[in-house]
């Protein structure tokens, strides 16, 4: 019986599924409990805990998440800030959304942007 690692993206602990397809053979996945990341379906158990204990360990994948959060979080709130642009805003500057581009640590990147005098 092989050993099942914990979620490489959250650390989270995970479970075997058994998916009963009736009368055609059942099929085996693991799962997070916490974030949902999964395996595909396997025919055989030992497969599917093969495939999940195989997830790239060497890889800092909370790191990743985060990062991948953070840009998440950047293109929101340059797309409202483009919204404002097209729209013409006259208050862009003093609005919430500048305010969440600045949180997100986009002022550096708009400055950079703007055209010269
Ligand atoms: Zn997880």
């Amino acid at each position: 019986m092989s050993e099942l690692k914990r979620c490489p993206f959250c650390n989270g602990f995970v479970t075997e599924n058994e998916i009963d397809f009736g009368e055609w053979s059942n099929m085996w996945s693991i799962s997070c409990n916490d974030c949902h990341a999964s395996t595909g379906n396997h025919f055989k158990k030992q497969d599917a805990i093969k495939a999940w204990n195989q997830r790239p360990y060497d890889y800092d994948m909370p790191a990743i998440v985060r990062r991948v959060q953070q840009l998440e979080t950047q293109v929101t709130a340059l797309l409202v800030l483009l919204d404002g642009f097209r729209n013409a805003d006259p208050y862009m500057e003093f609005s919430q959304a500048w305010q969440d581009a600045d949180k997100a640590g986009l002022l550096g990147f708009l400055t950079s942007c703007k055209q010269p005098e």
